[in-house]
């Protein structure tokens, strides 16, 4: 004899079922909107995967995130984050502009061509930029923390160069 369900719970268990499948869409519908949003919004300004650029700048936002600074170190630091914080915009802009050529060189179709050599080039280099502007950054943030934070932006800045 095949085991039934006891009758109302069957009708439950779909619903579950069809209520986490939906929910999972609308997660799934919600991330990409937010992601298309995000790159409509900031296309110039944040960075992404394709580009390369964004470790830094999310792991200069997640070090701020752990470091529980207080209001008077916050106070300190303001005037070097807004110094960073524009300095990498544009360094971030040149090397979406150089991802930008670069993906027109491709396109084009010619493998040794000087604009795709150019346009690495013009990359790269931006990209030791951007990691230079924040490891700066971090020298600076480091002077102004006490010394068990400071202990923590240093291990955290090593393990992030070796992953
Ligand atoms: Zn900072």
């Amino acid at each position: 004899m095949a085991y039934r369900f006891p009758s109302g719970i069957l009708p439950l268990v779909v619903a579950g079922v069809l209520l986490s499948a939906l929910s999972a869409w609308i997660a799934t519908r919600m991330a990409l909107a937010q992601h298309i949003g995000e790159h409509e919004e900031h296309h110039e300004i944040e960075s992404d995967s394709h580009s390369g650029s964004g470790t830094a700048g999310d792991f200069h936002a997640w070090m701020h995130s752990q470091l529980a600074l207080t209001a008077e170190q916050k106070a300190e630091l303001a005037p070097f984050e807004e110094a960073y914080e524009a300095q990498r915009n544009r360094v971030t802009k040149d090397i979406h502009a150089a991802g930008k050529d670069l993906a027109d060189a491709v396109r084009r179709g010619q493998r040794d061509s000087s604009a795709i050599a150019q346009a690495l080039d013009r990359m790269n280099a931006a990209r030791v930029k951007l990691q230079k502007l924040t490891l700066d950054h971090f020298f600076v943030m480091k002077e102004h923390l006490d010394p068990d934070q400071a202990q923590s932006l240093l291990q955290w800045t090593h393990d992030s160069l070796l992953r």
